[in-house]
């Protein structure tokens, strides 16, 4: 059993550190939200009253927060010059590659390890703990990581260095974004041209067109297995988060000269559709959109 530190109980983290005590780890959990902190002590984890009251005697500390700006302050405020030296901290939360890089270099400047971890599956995976870890580090880092995470995981990678993991989970997610754009697309003209949306699917899912964003997560109702379609596009992975995602794969883009007129169509079609008011669905239901145009 080993003492760990958990910030960032949310609609991830919350599930996240309740699988970790499950295992019968020792985890000391902070978050702003008290309701947060009562359902992480609910889920047998000892909330504290701070993020450095949940770094202090921990072997690892893991953090699943909103974004790069919410690392970067956790580290430097609660983690540099209080954690004990060669404290692993896990950051899981989906963040800009440049700031990945660099809490990492500052972490090794104050005596500590960090990997990058972030995660591909949503909430179910996170409770149920059956993610995909993509893990930017050192392979000493990887191999400490790796016990952690498989117990909040179904599959740990070692992607490579520092950021490595934040590039592959946002590489992967714009890939996601325009192949959804284009499957929706491809239902949308087909029906036009008069073929019924079942057919389509039964030629495309074995045919070259064929994708995940088709055959594992069908934009169209009725169609495919279970999918956020068929739940009204309720539940599912967010339009916002994918927008985030997207932007931050823009963002990385720019930084590495790195030439992405697909991944820039998709963001903008995601921008649109967020500030249409449709944030909170489910990304597959850009479907809608693109059928009004
Ligand atoms: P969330 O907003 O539900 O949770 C974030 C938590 O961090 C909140 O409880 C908030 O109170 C807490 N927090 C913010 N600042 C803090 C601080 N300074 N100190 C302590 N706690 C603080 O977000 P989420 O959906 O759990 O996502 C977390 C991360 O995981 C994000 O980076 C997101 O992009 C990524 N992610 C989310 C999903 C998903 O389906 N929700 C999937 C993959 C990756």
């Amino acid at each position: 059993m080993a003492r760990i530190g958990f910030i960032g109980l949310g609609n991830m983290g919350g599930g996240m550190a309740a699988n970790l005590a499950k295992a019968g780890h020792d985890v000391h959990a902070f978050d702003l939200s008290a309701d947060a902190l009562a359902r992480a002590k609910e889920a047998r984890c000892l909330p504290v009253e701070s993020a450095a009251a949940a770094a202090e005697g921990a072997e690892a500390i893991v953090t699943m927060l909103p974004a790069g700006k919410h690392v970067e302050q956790i580290y430097a405020d609660a983690f540099f010059g209080k954690a004990a030296p060669g404290t692993l901290l896990l950051d899981c939360s989906t963040i800009d590659v440049a700031t990945a890089k660099r809490v990492a270099d500052a972490a090794a400047a104050n005596g500590l390890v960090a990997v990058d971890a972030p995660v591909s599956g949503g909430i179910a995976a996170a409770n149920g703990g059956t993610l995909t870890f993509m893990v930017g580090g050192s392979k000493e880092a990887f191999d400490r990581a790796e016990p952690i995470l498989s117990l909040m995981g179904k599959a740990v990678i070692h992607a490579g260095g520092n950021g490595a993991g934040q590039a592959a989970k946002i590489a992967n997610n714009m890939l996601l974004g325009a192949t959804m754009v284009a499957t929706c697309e491809a239902f949308l003209l087909a029906q036009k041209l008069g073929l019924d949306a079942q057919t389509f699917y039964d030629i495309s899912s074995k045919a070259s067109g064929q994708s995940w964003s088709m055959t594992s997560y069908c934009p169209l109702p009725g169609v495919g297995p279970q999918s956020p379609a068929d739940n009204d596009y309720q539940g599912g992975f967010a339009t916002a988060l994918m927008l985030k995602d997207l932007r931050l794969a823009m963002e990385a883009a720019k930084g590495a000269d790195a030439s992405v007129p697909m991944g820039e169509r998709a963001a903008a079609l995601y921008e649109q559709f967020a500030e249409a008011g449709q944030g909170g669905l489910d990304f597959s239901a850009i479907i809608r959109m693109l059928d009004e145009k």
